[in-house]
């Protein structure tokens, strides 16, 4: 019988096949006194040297698979494998308690994985699977029972599970693993934003599944465009999928080559630039070069993360380079690091916060780290000799605010001058329009520097009072808002007064629904996942821009996102069907 799942779409494909559940955890865990404490520890000590060599091995075989930066997340468990605190309690539980030690580094894993449950902060819980992921390892040992490794799959298959320890995430080849789903995880999480880079099908947030299945599933599919699961599909879900597959890599087929032979513009000759969102530099391969304008965003956070010491400056000045330099003369927009929230590195002295995405994050967290910021701002300003690069600052919320992150900015450029390192003198500086506030004081910020981008995801958080990372209330989390709509008009309108570009880097901006509405708005800069630029590049030659403007105009007359929905379905019903009727 079929039995079809649904979760959340994070990377798109359809495929079918055989399915393995990968299943990590341990079951047993055997409980017993023991006699000898000092042999017990013995034991331990051995448990641990052995994972630590597994720990090397598997550092250098990511590393020549994979590169440094996947490898970069083995780093992080050996030096977790050197902190006292874990093996204090041990060692003292061991001869206090006289209790197998196995037996104890399960409670401490669980007391782990129950504490970041009360966090509900994203980061921390991706730091502390760490933690449990390593102990797990050390665990493994003790019972002789390894792991089931990935790299031991024969033939590809579709991967379901629970979750992905990190260390896994760090491994998965897309020539072994052809979709991915999992029970947990949202749109942002690591092992989400790795499938995309990696063009693995994902879907994650699929409830009910894991505890459901074992061992290897004969037949499966994954629709990872709407997000569905099928369980022993029928031979007609079957027939469906593969007419969707073929229509759509026909249809991406078709949007590239016209897109490549057309220029980014509407009906009415309008240009519309539509640029790349990046995590990490090895994305800018030939589709961010021929099929983007440019890089929008590039979160360079992520060449933080996973990591026991932040990158030097040489080390980001030589990624900021590659990127510049593949890119040239596109621009790549290089945001300063938006750390703290949910993502943390753990060498920051983070201090647990109640609020965290209310936080010190983003330009907060490097007002208050100034050296560290200094260090990441000396790189960009050295790379933007080269190429087109242009620098923007997550998180402004006043003009103070910005006027602090220019001023130490400032005092870079004065360093460089003095020690005389050559740099770029004037490279245009943005603000990131992610907070209401921001929104509010728009015509004042856009005196202040070149160019907006606005992150609608954090703005729909921020607006909405709606975590962006709860499944719970995803519900909640409504682009279609009238408010988000306003706002967005609002800053569109203070970037026009000032005569500044404006540009939308949220998710918001590469979903077609909106896309009419956005460049209605006046908005001819798009920032996306290079995933989405076929598709909403082949829509924007459909729309003319000044039916867009009247459309704009009525759908910001709604006053609710019931309506604004229905408004919007019911044009791509009319107007541009054949484009988006694939999802
Ligand atoms: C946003 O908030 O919309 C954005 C683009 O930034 P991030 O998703 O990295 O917070
Ligand atoms: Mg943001």
């Amino acid at each position: 019988m079929e039995k079809v799942y649904h979760g959340i779409p994070v990377s798109p494909g359809i495929v079918w096949g055989e399915a393995l559940v990968y299943d990590p955890g341990v079951i047993n865990i055997p409980r017993f006194k023991i006699k000898n404490p000092k042999e017990e520890y013995k034991r331990v000590q051995s448990a641990i040297d052995i994972t630590k060599e597994e720990l090397v091995l598997l550092y250098k075989k990511t590393l020549e698979n994979f590169g440094k930066k996947q490898a970069g997340i083995f780093d992080v468990h050996l030096m977790l494998l050197e902190d006292e605190t874990i093996f204090v309690e041990l060692k003292r539980r061991i001869y206090e308690e006289l209790l197998n030690a196995e037996s104890i580094l399960y409670d401490i894993a669980q007391r782990y994985a129950k504490d970041i449950k009360l966090t509900g902060n994203a980061f921390i819980e991706e730091r502390t699977a760490d933690i449990i992921d390593v102990i797990d390892r050390i665990i493994r040992n003790l019972l002789e029972q390894k792991r089931p490794d990935l790299d031991n799959i024969k033939k590809p298959c579709i991967l379901l599970s629970l979750d992905l320890p990190p260390s896994e995430t760090a491994r998965l080849h897309p020539d072994k693993i052809r979709a991915i789903v999992l029970e947990r995880g949202s749109t942002t999480s690591h092992v989400a934003i790795l499938a995309r880079s990696l063009k693995i099908p994902t879907i994650v947030g699929v409830a009910n599944l894991f505890n459901s299945y074992t061992g290897i599933i004969k037949g499966a599919a994954v629709d990872s465009i709407s997000g569905t699961l099928y369980i022993n599909p029928s031979s007609d879900t079957i027939i469906k999928l593969r007419q969707k597959k073929i229509q759509l890599s026909r249809r991406l087929h078709q949007y590239e080559k016209r897109i490549i032979s057309y220029p980014s513009q509407t009906q009415d000759g309008r240009r519309i630039s539509v640029l790349a969102n990046i995590e990490l530099p090895n994305e800018v391969d030939d589709n961010v070069k021929h099929l983007s304008a440019g890089v929008g965003l590039y979160r360079t956070e992520y060449l933080f993360l996973n990591k026991h010491t932040p990158p030097t400056e040489e080390e980001q000045y030589n990624e900021y380079l590659y990127v510049a330099k593949t890119l040239n003369p596109l621009p790549v927009t290089l945001r300063t690091i938006d750390i703290g929230g949910d993502k943390l590195a753990s060498y920051t002295n983070f201090i647990k916060e109640q609020n965290p995405q209310l936080g010190c994050r983003a330009v907060r967290f490097c007002l208050a780290h100034k050296d560290f910021f200094k260090t990441q701002l000396r790189a960009m300003l050295r790379a933007a000799t080269n190429g087109n690069i242009k620098i923007m600052f997550p998180m402004i919320s006043s003009v103070d605010e910005l006027r602090d992150v220019k001023k130490i900015m400032e005092e870079v450029k004065e360093d460089l001058s003095q020690q005389k390192v050559s740099f770029n003198k004037n490279p245009e500086i943005g603000t990131m329009i992610e907070i209401p506030s921001a929104v509010l004081i728009s015509e004042e910020l856009a005196r202040e520097c070149d160019f907006f981008s606005i992150g609608t995801n954090d703005l729909l958080q921020y607006s909405l009072a709606v975590d962006r990372n709860n499944e719970n209330i995803a519900h909640l989390y409504e682009p279609a808002h009238p408010a988000i709509l306003r706002m967005l008009k609002m800053t569109v309108l203070s970037a026009k007064n000032a005569n500044i570009p404006c540009s939308i880097c949220g998710e918001m901006a590469s979903d077609p629904l909106f896309t009419e509405f956005l460049i209605g708005l006046g908005l001819n800069s798009l920032s996306m996942s290079s995933v989405s630029i076929p598709q909403i590049r082949a829509l924007i030659t459909k729309i003319n821009y000044a039916e867009a403007s009247e459309f704009s105009e009525r759908l910001l007359k709604c006053s609710s996102s019931k309506e604004v929905r229905s408004m919007l379905n019911e044009r791509i019903r009319t107007k541009y069907k054949n484009i988006i009727s694939i999802a």
